[in-house]
């Protein structure tokens, strides 16, 4: 399942690739397109030629794209993700395998000799964690490793789908 994004909606967009779904945020278009903001008619058309499911707050976008669009309510990270996996299935389980760089959605490849990424980390990090992966897109090269941020979304997650 992959996914296209409305502005608006940065931090989803950076959770559905940090748990591995390919997802193009509308932001990211402004560029590709060079217009901005995207008119709604170029966003459709991209992400049907692109197989992508647009994800959005926008009530006439929803309605112009309905049989492949997500109309999310509210407010709140928590609360979005909690809609995707209710009302459509959508599942959140993070590995490193399968995660996609939080910033520009390229894959993640493991780190193998950890000195390589020494001085993009901080020096507790680096001293403290030993698996390490780094962003597949050379001009990007972000590094993650499994630490105290992706177990309090895990926890956060955890804990807002059992309470429904
Ligand atoms: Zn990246």
């Amino acid at each position: 399942m992959k996914f296209l994004v409305d502005s608006m909606l940065g931090k989803l967009t950076r959770f559905l690739r940090i748990f591995g779904y390919d997802t193009i945020y509308a932001n990211d278009l402004i560029n590709f397109f060079n217009i901005n903001p995207v008119p709604d008619e170029l966003l459709i058309d991209y992400a049907s030629k692109d197989n992508r499911i647009i994800i959005t707050k926008d009530f006439p976008l929803y309605m112009r794209y309905k049989d492949k669009s997500i109309f999310l309510k509210g407010e709140g990270i928590y609360n979005y993700l909690h809609q995707l996996n209710k009302q459509f299935g959508i599942k959140f389980e993070f590995s490193f395998k399968q995660a996609r760089c939080s910033i520009c959605n390229s894959q993640l490849e493991r780190v193998t000799n950890k000195i390589s990424i020494k001085s993009d980390v901080l020096k507790e990090t680096y001293n403290h964690f030993n698996e390490f992966y780094q962003c597949s897109n050379l001009q990007c090269k972000k590094v993650y490793w499994q630490g105290s941020h992706i177990e309090d979304i895990q926890y956060k997650l955890g804990k807002t789908l059992e309470f429904d």
